[in-house]
């Protein structure tokens, strides 16, 4: 059942009721305080926030109880009550009251209910939770002579002088000229001025609220929300006589803190307040609180109805910074309910795929604890730890789905590597998908040499690239269950490949959040099941937005780089300081360490960023006569590209000048300078991957960004940079910089839920403690199929959008 205030209300009367019922009725003589405690508990009810039919029915209740009852219109009054509550008693009572349109609401017509609808709010709950975007503090009147320009006041004055402006068109501007003792301010309407000349005259006192700015050398208002404080002396007779102290008007509670809300064109502020004030009187307690109660007293949360209360109407003593703000324990609800269900929705999902069948393999195997032996190094503690949360999956007859994240160089890749061996140790085959083919090429490389202990590991590479007759061969191998492991790009699950006995695929996504289609996947696996998905993040994505994008997904971090890595040195260049760049290459040559210069490439002007990475080559070349420099960019075709790379990666190549291509994944460890061109120019993440290209090796690197332009968001990046090496730090400063919707770009935004109060910046914390809460909650209560409002309600909410979060 719903947690409203409501709910329970009809309830606590219903019962005495309802016991009074049992059994035909037999004990109706036997309950001398029925009508007092049925009369109470419908008192009690007409206090709550209710519509007013409602409420009326709890005053028709009340009233048939009042005074005690003969047994005859006893049994008759307990029947016409239970009768009055059945309809409010339907579980989906309250969520189809606050689900109704406007009808209830007065002066919402349908005109009104148009342009309310072109703001996306058709129901009232949708102005229930339309929250303030500001509040005013009518509490503090400013001196007129102290409004300040570019800000919000609420001041009170005398009307000085007013008129009409030119007739223009069909209006006339309306102004007024609004003086106290400090100074005079003029208030304007361009619209509607008819009307509010009607009020605000000569002499007349008023109380008015609105942004001040500047016109010329003086102060105006325009469109002011405006209330008489009295009349014109003249025209009520009412007023004082001249020069007698002006009495203020003791602001009230509805004038203490008032909320301002972002309002449909053309409804006045001052008609939409009223709405949401009905809405809020009428219908608050109609709402549910999900969220677990202890976590909710934990935190020290209202209930949902009452939070709603805070927010729209605000107490006199509440803080209307930390409203603003969204700061307060109501927001932290709204926040906490509407994660919760997310969450919940989620977890649900994880818990279903978690029964689904699967490949259980033996990654306990002697020979797959021989293959962590036979490692060229040491798991650090992270790593191990890691691995044994994907080993467990590993063995469990459900699909494992699980993200690994951890910094650039925390060495993921061995632990795709070891999951490949259990597979092949258990009789089953594995695939690796890389997002480029370079990338693919290189993994392909790494895993022989990780796995070089390992006998009988069967290592292919399969992508557009390998010469026809191989891919065939390749093809072919994997059909037969000849190979263990193929590493290729997302067209492996695209093309024409079979497997004879698939249980494993890893996706090394890089920053690319690249999607993969969980329908290309299924049934892929050994004996039409599904594969084990390990799915792992070149650069670390921060928590709450893994827990959201990704919150299906168990979650394993490697916090930590193998030992012995020393952070590469960050030195920031501006234009006009080459001479330095030039020196730091010479001292890097002349240590037998080899360089890396990088250009941007962006896709319109991929051209112009070209000749500039060619012409710095030719300007390389010149600078360093005898040192060879090769260039790398998308252009190149495969062979070139990857000859070019292996020059490089055998140490003849001295200095590698590339466009971005490189960024992902070259490991040479030999290279420790990295010189970064217009780094304005690149996101932080990018930056973040091209620094932890240097420094992988016995020697500290150096990374040299030159910024050649600025803007306020590259200093905030350069700077971040600057500050530290954290990758996990760097991905929170990229979400804050830049926000979910830039962070993901627009394609995986499409996939974020559109959360309404939730920010995955500033609520980092909450998204973690919904996420456990959930988890949680759907371990006690499997599928929720013991609280079916509880389903109903994250249904309702996310039921369409959770097809489009997670891997697919
Ligand atoms: P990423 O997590 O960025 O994919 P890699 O898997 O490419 O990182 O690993 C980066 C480098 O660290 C590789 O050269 C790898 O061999 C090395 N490495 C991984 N684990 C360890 C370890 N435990 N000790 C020492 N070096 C390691
Ligand atoms: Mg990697």
């Amino acid at each position: 059942m719903s947690a409203t205030p409501f709910h329970e209300a009809v309830e606590a009367i219903a019962k005495p009721l309802e016991f009074a019922a049992r059994d035909g009725f037999a004990r109706l003589d036997r309950l001398p305080e029925l009508e007092k405690n049925v009369a109470d508990a419908a008192a009690r009810a007409q206090t709550l926030f209710v519509p007013p039919d409602v409420a009326k029915r709890f005053a028709r209740i009340e009233a048939a109880f009042a005074k005690p009852l003969s047994a005859a219109d006893k049994r008759a009054a307990v029947e016409r009550a239970l009768a009055e509550l059945a309809p409010l008693r339907d579980p989906g009572f309250a969520d189809a009251a606050i689900a109704r349109g406007f009808g209830e609401i007065p002066g919402v017509g349908p005109r009104r209910a148009q342009q309310l609808a072109q703001r996306g709010l058709r129901s009232i709950a949708d102005l229930l939770f339309h929250l303030p975007s500001r509040y005013d503090d009518r509490r503090a009147l400013v001196r007129i002579g102290e409004l300040e320009v570019g800000r919000r006041a609420t001041f009170s004055g005398e009307v000085k002088v007013c008129d009409f402006g030119p007739r223009r068109g069909r209006s006339r501007t309306f102004s007024a000229v609004l003086g106290d003792e400090s100074g005079v301010v003029t208030l304007k309407w361009f619209r509607g001025g008819e009307a509010v000349s009607a009020h605000v005259k000569k002499g007349v006192r008023l109380r008015a609220t609105g942004d001040v700015r500047r016109y010329r050398f003086a102060k105006e208002v325009i469109h002011p929300e405006v209330d008489i404080l009295r009349a014109a002396p003249s025209a009520a007779g009412q007023g004082l006589a001249p020069g007698a102290a002006a009495p203020e008007v003791a602001p009230g509670p509805a004038e203490g803190i008032v909320p301002d809300y972002a309002v449909p064109e053309g409804i006045p502020p001052r008609t939409f307040r009223r709405w949401v004030a009905t809405a809020v009187e009428h219908y608050s307690d109609l709402v549910p609180s999900t969220l677990p109660a202890r976590l909710a007293a934990e935190r020290g949360l209202p209930p949902t109805p009452e939070a709603l209360r805070r927010i729209h109407r605000p107490e006199p003593d509440a803080d209307p910074e930390q409203l603003r703000l969204r700061q307060t324990g109501a927001h932290e609800r709204l926040v906490l309910e509407e994660l919760y269900l997310l969450e919940l929705g989620l977890a649900l999902r994880h818990a279903e795929r978690a029964r689904e069948p699967g490949i259980a393999l033996e990654p306990a195997r002697p020979a797959v604890r021989a293959a962590v032996a036979a490692l060229p190094f040491r798991l650090t503690p992270a790593q191990q730890r890691a691995w044994r949360e994907i080993a467990a999956d590993l063995g469990e007859p459900h699909p494992m789905n699980r993200l690994l994240q951890g910094d650039v160089g925390s060495g993921k890749t061995v632990l795709a590597a070891l999951a490949a061996v259990a597979a092949a140790e258990s009789g089953q085959q594995a695939a690796l998908m890389a997002p480029t083919e370079l990338l693919a090429e290189q993994h392909a490389r790494t895993l022989r040499t990780l796995l070089a202990g390992v006998p009988r590991m069967k290592t292919a590479l399969l992508t557009a690239s390998v010469p026809r007759a191989e891919a065939d061969a390749v093809r072919a191998a994997l059909a037969a269950g000849e190979l263990d492991l193929v590493v290729g790009t997302h067209a492996l699950f695209q093309s024409e490949v079979r497997f004879a006995r698939l249980a494993l695929v890893v996706i090394d996504e890089q920053h690319r959040f690249g999607v993969l289609q969980r329908q290309a996947l299924a049934g892929r696996g050994a004996g039409g099941l599904h594969p084990h998905v390990l799915v792992m993040t070149a650069t670390p994505i921060p928590r709450s937005l893994a827990l959201t994008l990704y919150g299906d997904l168990d979650l394993s971090v490697i916090d930590a780089l193998p030992p012995g890595r020393s952070p590469a040195r960050t030195v920031l260049l501006r234009e006009g300081q080459g001479k330095r760049v030039v020196e730091l290459v010479r001292e890097t040559l002349a240590r037998g360490e080899q360089v890396y210069v990088v250009y941007p490439l962006v896709e319109e002007s991929e051209k112009v960023d070209l000749r500039a990475a060619t012409e710095q080559a030719e300007r390389i070349r010149a600078a360093f006569a005898g040192v060879r420099v090769d260039l790398v960019h998308g252009r190149l075709d495969a062979a070139e590209r990857s000859a070019a790379m292996a020059r490089f990666a055998a140490g003849e190549t001295k200095i590698l000048v590339s466009t971005s291509v490189i960024e992902v994944g070259v490991d040479v460890a030999n290279a420790t300078l990295m010189v970064v061109e217009h780094a304005e120019r690149f996101g932080l993440a990018q930056l973040h991957q091209l620094r932890g290209r240097v420094g992988r090796g016995a020697h500290p690197g150096t990374c040299v960004l030159v910024a050649r332009g600025s803007s306020e968001d590259s200093e905030a990046r350069l700077a971040a940079l600057l500050d530290t090496t954290d990758g996990f730090a760097i991905a929170d400063a990229d979400l804050r910089i830049r926000g979910p919707g830039e962070f993901l770009g627009t394609r995986q935004h499409g996939r974020l839920p559109d959360l309404r109060f939730a920010d995955l910046v500033r609520d980092a914390k909450l998204v973690a403690l919904a996420r456990e809460a959930a988890r949680d909650t759907v371990r006690r209560n499997p599928g929720l199929a013991r609280t079916p409002d509880l389903a109903r309600a994250v249904h309702t909410r996310w039921g369409d959008r959770l097809a489009l979060v997670g891997v697919g």
